[in-house]
């Protein structure tokens, strides 16, 4: 090939074309309302400044410290009156770099106080209806009095220490600042009313059986807990209302437990008085389960249960739990009952046995002791290959009605069959999804411990996208479960489960990086959104490889430490070398929705003609074709340019400035080689959501092939309303789908077809039965 001759040439093609770009800028730029660059503006405004706690990576940076609060409790829980009473020793280690004036302690159950103000905030009116419980306790009964009644609170001399209690927090009045690097110790002794949780929706309290007169307990946030103090919040000591979760430091932790004896407990930490409370037929039990990892061994069997549920033992026995070096965990939690089967199973993660863990009241059965354990293993096996291996020894899942609750190494989980011990699929994979989910935030916020005070989506919007990940390997490993060709039906984390929330009444919907108690509709603010975005993230924005590289580096870098909603965005940057400030912009912190279309398509021809549009633009600026290098035209199929005879020719036979450069410029081989396309076509797509997306366009031709191409979310960068795309190609486009497979949850899909398609989407007819309201 001559190259001398062909730079040269293209030369005179590129400055063509570049005064037409230019052309093209500028009348875009006069288009009001289309240029938006904003969308793809960098978070500068949004973030806060990195510094040397927070490195601009995403990772803690070299001054990074966290306070450390260890735990010394003895528990004893009165079953016959439902009240538990504590006495705690808290030793607080100031790591930060500044002097402490007085400390925050958190009183959460002063939410059931008599005098609390978490209902006095409620402004919504009558409900439709009330459950018989919580009509009586909200208009016929006295209020229960669920709150704190604390004895005393004593520094490590014994002398007393003034306090200060403001709703749900407490202030320990320390008569000298707690210097930077040094810690002190105090105590306090408390007790409460234990709740009925079936009432109100506590997180915490007993399940009351009329049948047999007994209770099962779930107990948490039983104890005064320290509050987070960092470089982010100062004190977290913003209330607990009832929404807003918790925030909470690192901890040595050593309970003991005191229960009638014809209980079992377990609990956060390691038992250290098994052969004290364990029966042998029961050490015998543990000792098969460490080596089953098949299936779980029942180590209080239904038939033991059942025997002692009429015993009411007088006597007590006290559990030791102590939380192991190197395995420090933000909080504590216990079950206990004499109602309670249970059973456990290993699994290896890394190199290490972990026990799986199953507690529940015959109530549960037979879904429980069938598909309890099952879901605990699959939780720890996915979850520790997206993130980092289970540090900790076990993973107990309880069953409480109607719970969804998590601690570290615990949690409660609703899902009762009928009383016949029937149960449908839709209790049977709730109740696998809520464990998987509830066991699941041991990584979310329990390792990767975020303040779920401030961000609920840090812990529930990870914790549901993985839960996703969890529930569609699960047939991997329980086939019986789910048949190897089945999907299991998550609930939440396909893009168009998340369509109708974001297509709905705007006045309802907040940004995902809002305060969980400031929201309507939770669930899928805080959980489905965010999870379904992380989800979109994965599959169709970075790829599986990237992002899950960029997770696994979030995951790990703040393992057993606090991150902020930028340590993750800007880790997700940092480790995949793709700019997604657009993408939090739009998903995080926004209500936009995604609604891309294709909007008009143009069909062109080539011509040797100077076609009107040309004649026109030569004569602004008072051009004649000598002037100009030698140019190719093209004729619009509808303009008067057009004429039937250019139609399924090749460019080169028309037009006969291409032809003298090919002549020129390609030897008869390569001409010879050269397939011309004989259509071209100018595609409008049009985006009326806020939100940026990738536009996957799928392009059917007459010979029924398919060809899918997706452009990256900056072809919006500059016109965020419309672009256009140039198809050339050697067959006759006859189709254009965009989005064909769903995976951007756009809400509105009637546009997303070219010729229109007249069938309608079951979303579509469901948004119009909505508007017709
Ligand atoms: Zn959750």
């Amino acid at each position: 090939m001559n190259k001398i001759k062909y730079c040269f040439a293209s030369f005179f093609f590129l400055f063509a074309a570049m005064v037409f770009a230019q052309e093209t800028e500028e009348k875009e730029g006069r288009e009001p309302g289309h240029v938006n660059q904003s969308r793809f503006k960098q978070l500068y405004e949004e973030f806060s400044t990195p510094n040397t706690y927070r490195s601009a990576s995403g990772a803690p940076g070299p001054d990074y410290y966290q306070q450390q609060a260890d735990y010394k409790m003895d528990i004893t829980l009165d079953d016959k009156n439902a009240k538990i009473y504590g006495e705690e020793t808290i030793t607080y280690t100031n790591n930060s770099p500044d002097d402490l004036e007085f400390l925050w302690v958190q009183l959460d159950q002063n939410v059931r106080a008599k005098d609390s103000k978490s209902p006095l905030r409620n402004g919504n009116g009558v409900n439709i209806a009330y459950t018989a419980g919580n009509f009586a306790q909200t208009y016929v009964t006295e209020p229960f009095d669920g709150g704190f009644n604390i004895d005393w609170v004593k520094d490590a001399s014994g002398k007393p220490l003034s306090f200060t209690i403001n709703q749900t927090m407490m202030r320990i009045n320390i008569p000298q600042a707690l210097k930077s690097g040094a810690s002190t110790s105090f105590s306090i002794k408390w007790w409460y009313n234990i709740p009925d949780h079936t009432v109100n929706r506590a997180r915490s309290g007993f399940e009351y059986f009329p049948k047999d007169g007994n209770r099962a307990y779930v107990i948490a946030q039983f104890f005064p807990r320290m509050a987070v103090y960092s470089d982010v919040e100062g004190w977290q000591n913003h209330q607990f209302w009832g929404s807003g979760e918790f925030a909470l430091p690192f901890g040595n932790y050593e309970v003991d437990i005191t229960v009638p004896a014809d209980h079992v407990v377990d609990a956060t930490g390691v038992l250290q008085n098994r052969k004290e409370v364990f029966t042998k037929e029961m050490m015998k039990r543990y000792d098969q389960a460490k080596k089953s990892y098949d299936k779980p061994v029942v180590i209080v069997t239904q038939a033991e249960v059942e025997a002692k549920e009429g015993s009411f033992s007088e006597k007590t026995n006290t559990w030791k739990f102590k939380t192991e070096p190197g395995q420090m965990v933000r909080d504590f939690g216990f079950a206990t009952s004499r109602k309670f089967i249970w059973d456990m199973q290993a699994v290896k993660i890394g190199n290490r046995d972990v026990m799986a863990v199953s507690m529940y009241p015959k109530e549960g059965n037979p879904l429980w002791e069938e598909q309890s354990t099952k879901a605990v293993v699959q939780t720890l096996k996915t979850y520790s290959k997206f993130t980092f291996d289970y540090p900790y020894h076990k993973a107990i899942s309880v069953h409480a009605k109607n719970q969804g609750m998590e601690y570290p190494m615990i949690c409660w989980n609703y899902g009762r069959p009928n009383e016949d011990g029937t149960y449908s699929d839709r209790t049977k994979y709730g109740m696998i999804s809520v464990i998987i989910h509830e066991v699941g935030h041991n990584f979310f916020p329990m390792i990767v411990n975020s303040d779920e005070r401030q961000w609920g989506w840090m812990d529930e919007g990870l914790d549901t996208f993985m839960q996703y990940l969890a529930e569609q390997e699960f047939g991997e490993n329980y086939p019986d479960v789910i048949a190897p060709n089945d999907k299991y039906p998550s609930r939440r984390g396909e893009a168009a489960k998340i369509v109708p929330y974001m297509a709905g009444d705007q006045s309802y919907i907040s940004p995902i990086m809002s305060n969980p108690e400031n929201v309507y509709q939770l669930g899928p603010n805080a959980y489905g959104k965010p999870a379904t975005a992380l989800n979109i993230l994965r599959e169709t924005v970075m790829g599986k490889e990237l992002f899950d590289h960029a997770f696994k580096t979030y995951s790990k870098r703040w393992m057993f430490k606090h991150p902020t909603p930028e340590d993750f965005f800007r880790t997700m940057e940092d480790a995949s070398a793709v700019d997604l400030d657009w993408y939090w912009r739009g998903w995080f912190y926004t209500t936009d929705y995604v609604d891309i279309g294709v909007k008009e398509v143009k069909k062109y021809y080539v011509t040797n003609e100077i076609t009107k549009e040309m004649k026109e633009y030569m004569a602004a600026r008072n051009l004649t074709a000598a002037d100009l290098p030698p140019l190719v035209y093209l004729a619009e199929e509808r303009s008067e340019d057009f004429n039937e005879d250019l139609k399924g020719k090749a460019p080169s036979e028309v037009s006969q400035n291409l032809n003298e450069f090919m002549m020129d410029n390609l030897t008869a081989e390569e001409r010879a080689q050269v397939q011309e396309p004989k259509y071209f076509y100018e595609v409008t797509f049009d985006k009326p959501g806020g939100i940026p997306m990738p536009l996957i366009v799928e392009y059917t031709y007459a010979d029924g092939t398919k060809e899918n191409i997706t452009y990256p979310a900056e072809i919006w960068r500059k016109n965020d309303a419309e672009v256009k795309r140039v198809i050339s190609s050697q067959k006759e486009l006859v189709g254009i789908v965009v989005d064909p497979k769903l995976e951007t949850a756009d809400i509105d899909t009637t546009n997303n077809a070219w010729p229109i398609k007249e069938e309608k989407s079951d979303f579509d007819q469901f948004k119009e039965k909505v508007k017709g309201k």
